[in-house]
């Protein structure tokens, strides 16, 4: 592991290098999966875990790579502490240079492969949710004339919001990207919040896109991906099927691709 940049308590961004092979190539929103034995130290302040690894085997996990897969001389993770979990204690107490194992394979069908190229983008997230979306944007943003990608994203706390200052700088710089943030903890700010709060969905329902837009997404040019909590998944997914917008499968295709963490 080459770096560990502490976003905020509980949420770290990771960045690995491969000793002695080269890191495979990737399509961006893809997954890799990372390992650590369970000698592996815990970080300070996580909890008795839930379920005790079995002695001599890896505990391994997948993540979401959040780098651009055009270039390839790191790989970046965007990661939550679960306190009770298996491995997100060990890796909170890694410290650059120590060894971990990742998977040779990196694999997952959460790309904009299968989404219309001429459709518009609703990238939907809440907390490291936004970690294939940012490999994504980070490799294909500036090349995406006259599609128009908007990123929603939900959080408790302002200081949740990783990659917010990147995010700001890819909107003001690029006039067919949208960043819409929303926190749903206004009251414990330490400086007062300007700017949106509530949960994701409601960034939605509120029409801001559309109004962003100056169109109304619909299921006829825009492809919409959810990535995150199950609830907020399952609750998007209820509200836009109602929208005329379907699941996106195999051997049905729809305009809704969806990225469960757990
Ligand atoms: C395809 C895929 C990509 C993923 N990408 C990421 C990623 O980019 N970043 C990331 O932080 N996690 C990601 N995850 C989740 C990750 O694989 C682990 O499940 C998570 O880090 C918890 O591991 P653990 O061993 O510490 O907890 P475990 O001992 O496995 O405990 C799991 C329990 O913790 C809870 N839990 C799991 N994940 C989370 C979470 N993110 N936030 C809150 N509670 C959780 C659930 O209740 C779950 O049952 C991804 C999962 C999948 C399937």
């Amino acid at each position: 592991m080459s770096q560990k940049i502490e976003v905020a308590p509980g949420l770290i961004v990771l960045r690995v290098v491969a000793d002695g092979w080269e890191l495979p190539e990737f399509s961006p929103g893809q997954f890799a999966v990372l390992g650590l034995p369970p000698e592996a130290p815990r970080c300070d302040g996580s909890r008795i875990e839930d379920q005790t690894p079995r002695g001599g085997r890896l505990i391994r996990r997948a993540y979401s790579i959040a780098s651009s897969s055009v270039s390839r001389e790191y790989l970046e993770f965007y990661i939550n502490l679960v306190q009770s979990g298996s491995l997100t204690p060990r890796l909170f107490a890694l410290q650059p240079g120590d060894r971990l194992w990742m998977g040779p394979k990196i694999t997952g069908t959460f790309t904009l492969d299968h989404a219309s190229r001429d459709h518009h983008l609703v990238l939907v997230a809440t907390g490291t949710g936004l970690a294939p979306y940012m490999s994504m944007l980070r490799t294909m943003l500036p090349t995406t004339e006259g599609r128009r990608v908007s990123v929603l994203l939900g959080a408790r706390h302002s200081w949740d919001l990783g990659y917010h200052s990147e995010l700001a700088t890819m909107e003001r710089l690029c006039p067919n990207f949208l960043y819409l943030p929303t926190i749903s903890r206004p009251d414990e700010e330490v400086v007062p919040w300007s700017g949106r709060t509530g949960y994701v969905m409601g960034l939605w329902t509120s029409g801001a896109v559309r109004e962003q837009w100056g169109l109304r997404p619909s299921p006829n040019d825009t492809s919409i991906f959810l990535c995150g909590s199950p609830a907020m998944i399952d609750d998007m997914c209820s509200l836009l099927v109602t929208q005329g917008f379907r699941e996106h499968a195999r051997n049905a295709p729809g305009q809704i691709f969806i990225e469960r963490y757990w």
